[in-house]
């Protein structure tokens, strides 16, 4: 296959851009880098099959020969970030979602959709289904990717329904492994960083908000099934394994030194406003059709990305 990934320079879209090459097909990424690295990719520069272009997505897509599968990643992903680039959050999930679809269109690609556990908002079922509609508040600070997300989503189905393209949409759940920034704002790096400086971890609230965390490379495998699959309807993919995020930062002490503290605090930001409470995929779906479910352990996971971030402190 000859496959886009937009967003291809950022956390998720890098490792997707490893997979693909090693499973011997040709990939370009594309970014514009407002949340992404280079650095994230250089590993690849040289590679005979990976190609980079500079370009932001909300504008007309232009790629030269055949494309067999576009994978739409583009999108700041952490809150502290959409926060800082509300409209252009709006438009990568709006205008970005429009421009890849017509690319796939125009090239007969099947479209991947890279959508979010956010569509469900501040969930009133739980754990969550792909039959929940969502409870999300429109004009909430989160409702700039939330919205954009569902936007997107409503997009793709009406590219698939009315121009026939072959279309995918996955719901990812919390991800983190090597290469999330760590400044990204987002639990695990700020935990992390945190304590390997041995400063206080930040608990927003009182710490009793859940979250179940996959992953990146179990999250990679379910996204490359579900290409490859037939079902065009929503998939969850995420772990199951749910925890309050009190539990998540004393875990990563207990990992990372031992020694730094837990302080609770109430950003005066709108960081918190509309933090879902609870979050847990409901993943029989991904396991019925793609065969897929997590493999690999929290703390394993947690270890790996440490050691990813101790390597980046330390130089
Ligand atoms: P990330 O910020 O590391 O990566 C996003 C990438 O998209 C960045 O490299 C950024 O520069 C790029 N980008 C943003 N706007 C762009 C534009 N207009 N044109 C071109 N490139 C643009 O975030 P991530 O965690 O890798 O997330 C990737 C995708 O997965 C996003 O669509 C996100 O919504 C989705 N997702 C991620 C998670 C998660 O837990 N990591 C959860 C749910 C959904
Ligand atoms: N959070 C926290 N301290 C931090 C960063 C995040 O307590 O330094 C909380 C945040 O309020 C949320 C949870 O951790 O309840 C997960 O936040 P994250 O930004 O990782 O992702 P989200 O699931 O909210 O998109």
């Amino acid at each position: 296959m000859r496959v886009l990934i937009t967003g291809g320079a950022g956390f998720l879209g890098s490792h997707l851009c490893d997979r693909f090459l090693g499973e011997g097909h040709e990939v370009i990424a594309m970014d514009n880098l407002i949340t992404g690295y280079t650095a994230n990719i250089e590993h690849l520069a040289g590679h005979e099959k990976f190609l980079f272009i500079r370009h932001d997505v909300t504008n007309y897509i232009y790629i030269e020969g055949p494309l067999d599968a576009v994978l739409h990643f583009a999108s700041p992903a952490s809150p502290v970030d959409y926060l800082e680039v509300p409209i252009q959050t709006l438009k990568v999930g709006a205008l970005g979602t429009h421009k890849a679809l017509g690319l796939a269109k125009a090239k007969g690609a099947r479209f991947l959709l890279a959508s979010t556990s956010e569509v469900y908002g501040d969930p009133l079922v739980h754990p969550q289904t792909e039959d929940y509609w969502g409870n999300v508040n429109p004009i909430g600070p989160r409702g700039v990717y939330d919205e954009a997300k569902r936007f997107a989503e409503a997009m793709t189905m009406a590219y698939h329904r009315y121009h026939n393209v072959d279309t995918r949409i996955v719901r990812i759940f919390n991800t983190y492994g090597p290469r999330m920034r760590l400044n990204d704002g987002r639990a695990v790096p700020n935990f992390i960083a945190q304590a390997l400086a041995g400063e206080p971890l930040t608990v927003y609230g009182d710490g009793s908000q859940t979250r179940s965390l996959c992953y990146v490379s179990d999250l990679v495998e379910g996204v490359y099934r579900l290409l490859l699959s037939e079902e065009v309807e929503p998939i969850n993919i995420g772990n199951t394994k749910e925890m309050t995020i009190l539990e998540l930062a004393e875990k990563i002490i207990a990992l990372a030194n031992g020694s730094s503290k837990i302080t609770f605090v109430q950003p005066k930001d709108q960081r918190i406003k509309d933090d879902p409470k609870r979050r847990q995929p409901n993943i029989e779906k991904a396991q019925r059709i793609l065969d897929w479910e997590p493999k690999v352990e929290l703390e394993d996971g947690l270890r790996k990305t440490i050691d990813y971030f101790k390597e980046r402190v330390q130089g």
